[in-house]
């Protein structure tokens, strides 16, 4: 087992693999105009076990395509969607995000909840923007600065785990500059991070690390808590100044 499967295990055991919320997801739908639409096609791109494509496939009147580079988080979310009754309106898809194969314009909306920045949020909106209808969304949440000026530990800190990330204003002109029109931005509140996404990470931190005591893999799985645990503690201290953007953008041409 290599870093990769144990980041999988780890993350498996969550009802999602990054900061959002039930409630955040149905007032990015409420925001995008998607609720009036029928027989939409939709891809949830970066959809890790299924946080926001069973709210997706619960609220809309959609098929919905849910797309992500790991078979195993893939498996999950379809046995999900079986419990929740739901496996009718979604299909699974395992591809990388950089290399969608979908006709262009063949889709009414694009949803992708912390997953754009695996491949950068400008090459995500300019890829992606093709394959979406004229006049159809895109939402996508993003690492944003919430404040001109940030504490210098926080700026290295993501400067160098994510160069690209920036302002809201910065993120809504790249937006504007590849043929979208922002219908609406919110900010994930930090309960979305702190109860939702770390707290029930945290919560599987003893019996991550206690599977892998005595094994080749203890030393890694303790980088990774370890290295979790300092995000937290960024999270933490500083949420006034980042968080997780929501933009919800029509195409406009
Ligand atoms: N949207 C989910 C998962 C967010 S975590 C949620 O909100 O819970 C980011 C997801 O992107 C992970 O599931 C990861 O496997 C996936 N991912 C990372 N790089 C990818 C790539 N190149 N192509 C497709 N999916 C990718």
């Amino acid at each position: 087992m290599d870093d990769l499967s144990l980041l999988i295990e780890l993350h498996s055991g969550g009802e999602r693999q990054g900061p959002g919320g039930v409630e955040q997801t149905q007032l990015a739908i409420d925001l995008s105009g998607l609720r009036n639409g029928r027989d939409l096609k939709i891809a949830d791109i970066g959809c890790g076990t299924g946080a926001s494509t069973l709210v997706l496939a619960q609220t809309l009147n959609a098929q919905i395509v849910a797309i992500d580079f790991l078979p195993p988080f893939l498996r999950l979310l379809e046995q999900r969607a079986q419990t929740a009754q739901l496996s009718d309106r979604i299909t699974t898809l395992a591809c990388s995000m950089d290399a969608l194969t979908m006709p262009p314009h063949s889709l009414d909306a694009i949803w992708s909840e912390g997953a754009i920045y695996n491949m950068g949020f400008e090459q995500g909106v300019r890829q992606w923007g093709r394959l979406i209808k004229p006049g159809g969304v895109l939402a996508v949440s993003e690492l944003t600065w919430l404040t001109e000026r940030r504490p210098a530990e926080l700026e290295a800190h993501w400067q160098a785990e994510y160069p690209e990330v920036d302002t809201a204003s910065a993120k809504i002109a790249i937006l504007e500059k590849n043929g979208f029109s922002v219908q609406g931005y919110f900010v994930l509140p930090p309960r979305c991070w702190l109860d939702n996404y770390y707290a029930p990470m945290r919560q599987r931190f003893p019996a991550f690390l206690q599977a892998h005591v005595g094994t080749h893999q203890h030393a890694a799985a303790q980088a990774i808590v370890a290295a979790e645990e300092r995000e937290i503690a960024l999270y933490e201290r500083y949420h006034g100044f980042f968080g997780y953007g929501f933009y919800i953008a029509r195409k406009t041409v």
